[in-house]
């Protein structure tokens, strides 16, 4: 039997008294760590992160706990080597896309730090300005945020064990909010290593950190008015979330990041040839295949003008001939797996779906795996697929397959184009390709309702850009819609939802002594 890996909740390690379920390599089919939840008191623990922890964080003021954020970053930087060879062993993830997740939340994690030392000395902030309430002006109403006296748990998503804890923990730590952290299961191994070794180093309070691996059985009964919540994953989970008696009944404040069907818009003028045409081509290209397409960002559906679909479609399927698929161990692999066996399934059930409606452009199956046996591996080549009539294919504009998949689709007028991607219903990420300024934030400003972040490439930014799918800590994150309705990050905005706003009304020499 492989470890059970423990569970850290009440300020102390504990086991599942389960026998655990196994966390399995998906390329080589070998089992690694079990993670168990089971018997654990949750309300003890979640009463412990709540008064421990809490007060503790909240005794702190926002300077005292960036640091914090700072020290956990140089313990993360330490221990790298240790969380790649999780996350190729459990992810089945190459080094670069391994970086997106585990570079990708140390670096989250320590622009918080940076971002927090600006706020200084105070424990709670204050929002605008102060403002008279009558003629006399020694009467004002000064709105202040400060942080809720409750837990954060977080459920997360397997695609992002190290990003999606950090991304969250971050602004929940710096305001004063404990964490409680509940990883996917497939993935579990590296949050919890993560947590463990922060936890050893002795940085935060005891309460202010936990994980909880395994089942979610218990979880979102443990919470109480003045938590909150944060959800990633699929639109069906989401929808258990949001009418658990938690959020429906007992005023939880829920954040969802659900599943979203994103696009890629071509304008008229980057014609075939053009340096933005080749932009999109590559940028396409990249998304669908870093980390599998294992990505809430990643494009799942391309717009190109009628008269381009097919020097695009040839442009793209071009380039994603040269993946190489396979064991990210190989050198050679540019990428790697899907998570485990059922993601497999459900790629290759939502490719089936998607096909009765399009074309196949490129066909992942014509990939052969290298280094790896395709009898046990989870690994599936990229597809390309195309549909002509782009009004008439629902499927394509409905669903999210979550791995190496994306559609092309025709538009007529820049008018079609927009009506194409609102069908997404909402989100996080539209990425637009053109060369003219005017054209490009005008069709920014018309996308911008309904997607949480507008990616415009043009080529002055050619090798400037972030990418279309890598969510930078400066930027929101969370989309409208059935993308789940969600923010986060975005600076110091991301405070916000750990924090509640209180407006006191008062003397102005009383509104002054607020922040001696
Ligand atoms: P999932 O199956 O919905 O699981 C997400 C999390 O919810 C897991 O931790 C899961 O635990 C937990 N969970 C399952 N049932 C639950 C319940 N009844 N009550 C409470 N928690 C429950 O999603 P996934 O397969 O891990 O992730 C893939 C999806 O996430 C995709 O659709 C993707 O688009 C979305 N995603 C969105 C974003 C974003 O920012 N918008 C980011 C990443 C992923 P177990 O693992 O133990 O079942």
């Amino acid at each position: 039997m492989t470890e059970l890996i423990s569970n850290f909740i009440g300020g102390q390690w504990q086991s599942g008294r389960g026998a655990g379920t196994a966390l399995i390599d998906p390329v080589l089919g070998t089992e690694l760590v079990r993670v168990d939840a089971t018997g654990l008191d949750l309300a003890a623990g979640f009463a412990f992160a709540r008064e421990q922890g809490g007060a503790a964080l909240r005794a702190l003021c926002y300077r005292e706990r960036a640091a914090m954020l700072a020290a956990a970053v140089k313990v993360l930087q330490a221990n790298r080597d240790a969380y790649y060879e999780i996350a190729t062993a459990n992810s089945g993830t190459v080094k670069n896309d391994s970086a997106v997740d585990i570079d990708g939340g140390i670096f989250t994690l320590g622009t918080y730090a940076k971002l927090g030392e600006t706020l200084g000395e105070l424990n709670f902030m204050r929002d605008g300005e102060a403002a008279r309430l009558g003629k006399d002006p020694l009467f004002q109403s000064q709105h202040v945020l400060v942080p809720t006296r409750g837990v954060a748990l977080f459920i997360n998503a397997f695609n992002f064990p190290s990003w999606g804890l950090w991304e969250k923990a971050a602004p929940a730590l710096l305001s004063g909010v404990p964490v409680i952290v509940k990883p996917a299961t497939a993935t579990a191994w590296l949050t919890q290593r993560m947590v463990k070794d922060v936890v050893d180093a002795g940085i935060f309070p005891p309460g202010a950190l936990s994980v909880v691996c395994g089942s979610s059985a218990g979880l979102m009964d443990a919470l109480q008015t003045f938590d909150v919540v944060s959800f990633t994953g699929s639109a069906e989970t989401a929808a258990v979330i949001r009418s658990h008696p938690a959020v429906a009944q007992r005023f939880v404040r829920v954040n969802i990041e659900a599943d979203s069907v994103n696009s890629a818009l071509l304008l008229p003028d980057a014609v075939p040839g053009s340096e933005a045409f080749d932009l999109l081509v590559k940028e396409v290209a990249r998304e669908m295949t870093v980390k599998s397409g294992q990505k809430c960002t990643a494009i799942r559906r391309i717009f190109v003008p009628e008269a381009f679909y097919g020097a695009a479609a040839e442009a793209i399927a071009a380039r994603l001939a040269k993946t190489t698929v396979g064991n990210p161990r190989n050198e050679s692999v540019r990428m790697g797996a899907l998570v485990n066996q059922a993601q497999l399934a459900s790629v290759r059930e939502g490719l089936d779906y998607l096909k009765q409606q399009a074309e196949t452009l490129h066909d992942g199956a014509t990939h052969a795996l290298v280094d790896a046996d395709s009898t046990v591996a989870c690994c599936v080549g990229p597809t390309l697929l195309g549909v002509r009539n782009a009004d008439g294919a629902d499927r394509v504009h409905d669903t999210e397959v979550f791995g190496p998949v994306a559609t092309l689709l025709p538009y007529r007028d820049p008018a079609h184009a927009l009506a194409l991607v609102r069908r997404g219903q909402g989100s996080l990420v539209a990425s637009l390709y053109g060369s003219d300024p005017q054209t490009l934030a005008a069709t920014a400003l018309q996308l911008a309702d309904s997607h949480g972040r507008v990616h415009v490439i043009s080529p002055d930014v050619a090798q400037l850009h972030t990418g279309h799918g890598n969510v930078m800590p400066q930027s929101l994150h969370g989309g409208p819609g059935r993308a789940g309705g969600g923010e986060e990050l975005g600076g110091l905005r991301a405070l916000g939802f750990y924090h509640r706003r209180s407006a006191v009304q008062a003397s102005t020499v009383v509104l002054a002594a607020l922040s001696a």
